[in-house]
């Protein structure tokens, strides 16, 4: 494809041929009509892909010019950094065209962006935090707004930005396009999707299911928690071998649970990365594992996304991504510059179904190896692992309807009250994969028990 099959406009063509740019990318040819049609899109993409025109070349190509002050697109990212990044590159791709582009940011002073914005813009590039600020100032008026872009979902609702993004849906004009662009699927931003987008279409460049020759993978099936410790413990000792060690988890409270497990024997050796350090915190910590002074780093699936890291000896899933594309994201810390990697994966029972899929997206088996004799099998169960006890035939036990919340619960709003399906990625990967799952959905036993 080339972008002359995207029926572009004169000074689009121009400033792309300014850029040296011949062929769109593919996350630029998948977006491209959902994005014109006007219709919900979810995209996922990493920052690399060409994301940012993605979105940018359809809404450049039909914006009209206007002379109105109040902005008509929005785009949310979750730094300051990426306001610069964004608006430096819509400024180019608008070289010949009169748009009128600002990027605003908290850390700054709020007066200067104030003028700017009552000078009138198109398109307004924001931090959600100093958007909201500015809109609750009546300066910024988003009653025009007819496009709203949200970058990197999955950083900002993993710094923890939800409510403010809901607090910003609510005071925008309902009737709008909703474009958001994530890098990794995640349980949030599904949750996010369900709750507030119409049946969006999502977009992806497909990733390869094909993992590289040169990383050679194993799989250990283990019973809890601390059993998943105990093995980890028994691999880390050998320091000759297990080098330069990448270990995932889901959560950032995971992450520090099994921080707080190995801090204990391996002190000097490990470091730890996720949304609830600082910038400055994770950045030390990713200098000192990339130079060698600590050999162990734990990471959530959002923030070691793309982290570009020279001789990662092992990368170890300590859980099972739900989302199988995780899995070849976290695998492709290793192995790079075609030198030889490994990639070991624990899973209890639980995260069976887990592994199907993504040995369905691979298209083959992970080798089974046998937990080694010097692991203990551990008994203790941490509260999550911890089997639900029902009590039956207990005369002190209140019956439902005592249980039932009594006039002092407010009604929720009717937004709230909406009910949250779920799982629709799940389906999606199930149907994908043509398994048909209903053992172990939850949503899906959920809906069908109430037919
Ligand atoms: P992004 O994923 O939006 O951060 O873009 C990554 C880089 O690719 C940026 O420097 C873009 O300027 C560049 N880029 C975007 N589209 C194209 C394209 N079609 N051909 C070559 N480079 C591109």
């Amino acid at each position: 494809m080339s972008f002359q099959d995207l029926n572009l406009n004169t000074p689009l063509y121009n400033a792309l041929d300014d850029l040296g740019f011949k062929t769109p990318t593919p996350i630029q040819a998948e977006a491209f009509n959902v994005v014109s049609s006007g219709k919900d899109m979810v995209g996922i993409a990493q920052t690399g892909t060409g994301k940012t025109f993605a979105y940018m070349l359809p809404i450049l190509k039909n914006l009209k010019f206007s002379t109105q002050e109040n902005p008509r697109i929005l785009v949310l990212v979750p730094t300051r950094e990426l306001v610069v990044q964004v608006v430096d590159e819509i400024e180019k791709l608008s070289k010949y065209i009169n748009t009128r582009v600002l990027g605003v940011y908290g850390g700054t002073n709020i007066n200067t962006q104030k003028q700017a914005i009552a000078a009138g813009i198109d398109i307004l590039v924001a931090t959600p935090g100093r958007l909201y600020d500015l809109a609750l100032s009546r300066v910024l008026q988003l009653k025009s707004i007819q496009k709203l872009v949200i970058d990197e979902v999955d950083v900002m609702l993993d710094l923890g930005f939800k409510h403010q993004l809901i607090n910003i849906f609510d005071i925008l004009p309902e009737k709008r396009q909703n474009i958001m662009f994530s890098a990794t699927m995640t349980e949030d931003v599904d949750l996010l999707i369900n709750d507030f987008f119409k049946s969006p279409e999502r977009v992806s460049i497909a990733i390869s299911g094909t993992p590289l020759d040169n990383i050679s993978q194993t799989r250990y099936k283990v019973p809890n928690f601390y059993t998943k410790i105990n093995l980890l413990t028994h691999l880390l000792n050998d320091t000759e071998t297990f080098n330069k060690v990448l270990i995932f988890v889901a959560f950032k409270k995971m992450a520090d649970r099994l921080f707080d497990q190995l801090d204990e024997i391996f002190h000097d050796e490990l470091c730890v990365i996720h949304s609830n350090k600082t910038q400055n915190y994770r950045l030390r910590s990713i200098e000192q594992f990339r130079n060698g002074d600590n050999r162990i780093l734990v990471a959530t699936d959002v923030m070691a996304r793309g982290l570009d890291i020279d001789n990662v000896s092992h990368v170890i899933n300590f859980d099972t991504p739900i989302y199988p594309e995780n899995y070849m994201h976290r695998i492709g810390r290793t192995g790079r510059a075609e030198r030889k990697g490994e990639a070991l994966i624990f899973n209890t029972e639980k995260e069976a179904d887990a592994i199907e899929n993504i040995e369905s997206l691979m298209n083959m088996e992970i080798p089974l190896m046998e937990l080694p004799e010097e692991v203990t099998v551990s008994t203790e169960l941490i509260p999550e692992e911890r089997p639900v006890i029902k009590e039956h035939n207990n005369p002190n036990k209140r019956n439902k309807d005592e249980d039932a919340p009594g006039p002092a619960f407010h009604e929720k709003s009717e937004k709230n009250s909406k009910e949250n399906l779920g799982g629709s990625y799940k389906f999606k990967i199930a149907a994908k994969y043509k398994k048909p799952k209903t053992r172990g959905d939850k949503n899906y036993n959920k809906r069908n028990k109430k037919k």
